[in-house]
């Protein structure tokens, strides 16, 4: 990109269900990667001990969350589970893409969708899968932030939201974590080289 060229915001998103390791694979990117910013959504959900407001997430009340709803404030939103609602405000792609970041998302599989049919081929959505069921449970069930309740839900929606895998741009298994992070990185790269060469072409 030349100095004088207008920049072309990408986006990243990584969605499937939860205990897949979209968390992980999408810190090791911000770290590796200056030029990806991470899309902050808003949620209804309580804070877990280790995370941070407007880091991790912008924690509302369900009415500041409704408002925002009402005055049109979300690019997308869903109830992920129930009475914990999710969004990506439209702010936070404005704010984003005039830092000139491209912006990686982790959101559901049908916030993703949303997504991808808004932004298209300036959209890459990709789909993290475990290597079986019983490891992504385990995993979920290792990672000791939810409560029994919580982990019921959860471990619930993982076979429905599994058979949204084929509807995504590509499938990254994460099975050795090292090997998943490394073509996380591949996938990110050749995305914008191919987006840099069509933009050269046209
Ligand atoms: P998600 O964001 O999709 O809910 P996380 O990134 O929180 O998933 O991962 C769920 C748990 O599995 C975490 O405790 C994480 O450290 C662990 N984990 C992620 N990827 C792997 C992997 N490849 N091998 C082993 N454990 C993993
Ligand atoms: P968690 O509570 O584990 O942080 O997230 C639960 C689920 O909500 C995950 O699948 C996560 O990807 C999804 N999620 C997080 N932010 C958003 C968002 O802005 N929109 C949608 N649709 N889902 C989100």
């Amino acid at each position: 990109m030349t100095k004088n060229t207008p920049f072309d915001g990408k986006m990243f998103v990584f969605t499937a269900p939860s205990g897949a390791g979209k968390t992980t694979i999408v810190r090791h990117l911000l770290k590796t990667f200056d030029f990806l910013d991470f899309s902050v959504s808003a949620t209804t959900r309580k804070k877990r001990p280790k995370e941070k407001n407007g880091k991790d997430y912008y924690f509302l009340s369900v009415d500041e969350f409704n408002d925002l709803k009402r005055r049109r404030k979300f690019v997308e939103w869903e109830e992920v589970y129930d009475d914990q609602y999710y969004g990506t405000l439209k702010s936070e792609v404005s704010r984003l893409w005039e830092l000139k970041k491209h912006i990686v998302f982790d959101i559901d599989v049908r916030g993703a969708r949303d997504i991808k049919r808004k932004y298209r081929e300036n959209c890459l959505a990709i789909f993290v899968k475990p290597p079986n069921l019983e490891i992504h449970i385990e995993r979920l069930k290792n990672r000791k932030t939810e409560s029994e309740d919580s982990l019921k839900k959860r471990i619930s929606r993982i076979k429905r939201e599994m058979r949204y895998e084929k509807k995504f741009d590509r499938v990254l298994v994460n099975d050795d974590l090292q090997t998943a992070l490394t073509n996380a990185e591949k996938l990110i790269t050749e995305f914008l080289e191919n987006a840099e060469s069509d933009d050269r072409e046209n």
